[in-house]
């Protein structure tokens, strides 16, 4: 049977460089990079070449980059540490209503520790108009945090105009871009960020390994204490082996950013095309351009979305109905309910994100199957007729 990979915003494959950079570290280069023996020496020398890559994918200094064991840490770090750190001048953050939950969860985390949230709305394509970024503001006000694209419907944010607003305020703004890097070409220095967020899985590096920017000058306390590492701001052993496959992956990405968005972004209009051609009452959420290359998130109307997962399942295709992390819970995902979709047709959402290994012939398979499994599922519906 065809195997088709159509999950790319969950996790990507790691690419075959970045396998073989990782190996010789588990094996010989086992040593701990705060050693002053050899072994230690080797391992740190790897550590901060691969930190100078991921500075230099962002356009960030070396002493800017942290290390984390995720980019949901990332985000944890940067909302809590940088609300922690400027508490004194005020106790009131805002993020967009789109937000990753490592996001949301740790905003309303800080809620629960006396910190007011407020959630900014978004437009029908799932855009923070800057101009609602102004009008939350309040002299309370300690951070800003809206993510540089999202992972379900693929919008991308207006970060800086936003970093505009923020920086005339004074105010720390932290952007989770953990769908971005490695994907498109993102420059924290130029979007006039504070914090920003990367996730080594989401562009083709090994998982349980992520980074947090921090602007030199912006305010944090540290997250995880303990050892000196990371500048004392995250301590813990490194995962030197997984550091290094994120700055191989992050080297590689330099390369190949301008391919992969040439190559993918014809495919996902493709599919967008083609599925709106054959399928009645099918909805494409999110912006028809301004959106990642890889990202096809669409509503069907009148069946639910894990029903269709399963019966693509059956062909091959592997692809999820809203978040990977959401999806069990079949719970309506709180993006699309954001961007004013009705609860029922949130049901029937599937998202299709494409990679640097899709083909056209993945595309091809996703159309030839799918109108006939919709076909199938609505002639069962109840409340569908026709
Ligand atoms: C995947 C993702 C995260 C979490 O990163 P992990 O490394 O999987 O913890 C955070 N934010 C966004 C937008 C993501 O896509």
């Amino acid at each position: 049977m065809r195997k088709v990979y159509l999950d790319n915003a969950a996790t990507t494959r790691p690419h075959p460089k970045v396998v073989e950079a990782m190996q010789p570290y588990f094996t010989e280069l086992f040593g701990n990079p705060l050693s002053f023996h050899s072994y230690g020496q080797a391992a740190k020398k790897a550590v901060d070449e691969a930190r100078e890559k991921v500075a230099k994918l962002i356009n960030a200094k070396p002493s800017e980059i942290i290390f984390t064991s995720t980019g949901t840490e990332a985000n944890n770090f940067a909302i809590k540490s940088a609300a922690t750190a400027n508490q004194q001048k005020g106790k009131h953050i805002v993020i967009s209503g789109i937000e990753h939950h490592s996001v949301l969860y740790s905003a309303k985390a800080m809620e629960k520790l006396g910190f007011k949230v407020t959630l900014l709305p978004v437009d029908k394509y799932g855009i923070v108009n800057p101009e609602d970024v102004l009008k939350a503001i309040t002299p309370e006000t300690i951070l800003v945090s809206v993510m540089h694209s999202n992972n379900e419907i693929g919008t991308i944010e207006p970060i800086s105009e936003i970093s505009k607003i923020t920086k005339e305020k004074g105010i720390l703004l932290h952007t989770d871009a953990a769908m971005s890097v490695g994907n498109i070409p993102v420059d924290a220095a130029g979007l006039g960020v504070d914090m920003l967020t990367m996730s080594a899985h989401k562009f083709y590096g090994p998982k349980g390994i992520g980074a947090l920017y921090v602007r030199k000058g912006a305010r944090i306390v540290p997250f995880i204490h303990g050892g000196i590492q990371e500048d004392g701001r995250r301590a813990g052993a490194d995962n030197v082996q997984g550091i290094v496959g994120m700055g191989m992956a992050a080297e590689i990405a330099m390369e190949e950013i301008p391919e992969r968005v040439k190559k993918i972004t014809p495919l996902r209009d493709k599919l967008i095309k083609g599925l709106t051609e054959k399928i009645e009452h099918i909805h494409v959420n999110g912006h028809l351009t301004n959106r990642l290359p890889g990202n096809v998130n669409i509503c069907i109307d009148y069946i639910e979305g894990e029903a269709m997962l399963l019966f693509l399942i059956k062909e091959g295709i592997a692809a999820s109905s809203g978040s990977t992390c959401s999806s069990k819970a079949l719970k309506a995902s709180h993006v699309l309910l954001a961007i004013g979709v009705s609860d029922a047709t949130a049901q029937g959402s599937l998202l299709f994100s494409l990679g640097r290994d899709t083909t056209q012939e993945d595309i091809d398979h996703v159309l030839t199957v799918l109108p006939p499994i919709v076909e199938r599922l609505r002639a069962m519906s109840p409340i569908y007729n026709k």
